[in-house]
């Protein structure tokens, strides 16, 4: 089998399922220990067991130059064992495609990332500059793999390859997203007395939700616009008779380059202003640990964008579609916190997140010559 396609199978095979980081982490720091270089763990605070590390490495040429950063989350999602027509923790090739879990999200870009650092630890002749390789726990959480290791600061590049599965389109856009809580306030009183008594939190929080989907987003070309979903409301309480007093509203918002927290906030107050609601409603920004992913997109003629479209075209004969997502992954970090202009591309396949997932090696070992090619390229000595 070819050594790549081997490294693939070796990580689908380890059950990395998100909260379990720590043994490929392990397997990971391994291999890296094995292509001559020092592998670093990384452990975000509420993981107080050490057992979700992420693993990061450097590469010098040891001449002066840009820094390549690869980057790539070692956690998938669960499994739902009865749904599967295969063991989920074992690769297994069934016509053409590789099922198991993380055999699209993201073990073979994984894979491919190891073996370009590989590639380049024995050929530190063909670049100038450095390579960062990051393989971060905990993305398909709270992504605190990759907030640790931007508090940590150590990683600082020029280019971002992030690993994940999309091959016949490379996103260089995401939206962003941000959570808002809303406390709508109102007037108690004894049921019997409504409405010549009391103001129903209730009723006005209803008005309030309209008004808030209703509201305008900036716009994109390429990303559209943003959302407003009012997404959650409680409040009252059926075994007494009192007027409801409050009522909580929890909105979500994704955002396009432009928007911010606090233009959201202005916005939905101006919508309770427009209801008389002024001095009765309470919007903030709801609390996180890791702050909110903000949107980007990286120009089309950015040389990183050219390089990834040419050496595709290179290697598959075909035309690399840009594509811009409505969602947000570790890559609006890589972008908006770390400042990096990142692609996002790797070997894909089918079901993500969902049963029987599986990829494609074919896919596998093409983004493997354009990983390789584009660090040749973008850190030319
Ligand atoms: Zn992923």
């Amino acid at each position: 089998m070819d050594p790549l396609i081997q490294r693939w199978y070796d990580l689908i095979n380890i059950r990395s399922v998100n909260g379990r980081e720590l043994e490929i982490a392990e397997h990971i720091a391994g291999l890296i220990r094995g292509f001559g270089l020092t592998p670093h763990f990384s452990r975000f605070d509420e993981d107080v067991e050490g057992v979700r590390p992420s693993v990061w490495t450097e590469l010098d040429s040891g001449r002066p130059g840009k820094t390549m950063l690869l980057i790539g989350h070692i956690d998938t999602v669960d499994v739902t064992l009865e749904n599967w027509k295969t063991n989920p923790f074992r690769a297994t090739e069934i016509d053409g495609k590789v099922y198991g879990r993380g055999a699209m999200d993201m073990k073979g870009g994984l894979a491919c990332l190891l073996s370009t650092l590989e590639y380049f630890a024995a050929h530190p002749e063909r670049f100038s500059g450095k390579i960062l390789a990051a393989f971060v726990s905990d993305e398909e959480g709270l992504s605190r793999g990759t907030y640790a290791l931007c508090d940590e600061g150590v990683l600082k590049a020029d280019y971002a390859v992030m690993a994940e599965c999309r091959f016949t389109n490379a996103a260089i856009g995401f939206r962003g997203r941000y959570s808002f809580e809303v406390t709508v306030r109102g007037e108690s009183a004894h049921a019997s007395r409504y409405p010549r008594r009391g103001e129903n939190a209730l009723i006005s929080a209803g008005k309030l939700a309209v008004a808030i989907e209703a509201l305008p987003t900036k716009t994109h070309p390429k990303l559209v616009g943003g959302t407003w979903c009012v997404r959650y409301m409680s409040g009252g309480n059926p075994d007494t008779l009192v007027v409801p007093d409050s009522c909580y509203v929890f909105v979500d918002r994704y955002v396009v380059p432009g928007e911010t927290s606090e233009d959201c906030i202005a916005q939905i107050r101006s919508a309770a202003a427009d209801l008389g609601l002024a001095d009765k409603v309470n919007v903030r920004l709801k609390p996180r640990k890791s702050p909110y992913m903000q949107s980007f997109a990286v120009p089309e003629d950015h040389e990183l964008v050219t390089t990834l479209v040419d050496c595709y075209a290179d290697v598959t004969g075909k035309a690399l579609e840009l594509a811009y997502d409505p969602s947000v992954c570790d890559s609006n970090i890589v972008a908006v916190t770390l400042g990096i202009p990142v692609v996002t591309f790797g070997p894909s396949g089918e079901n993500l997140h969902g049963d029987n997932e599986c990829g494609y090696p074919e896919e596998v070992l093409a983004s493997f010559e354009i990983y390789k090619r584009m660090v040749e390229r973008l850190l030319a000595p």
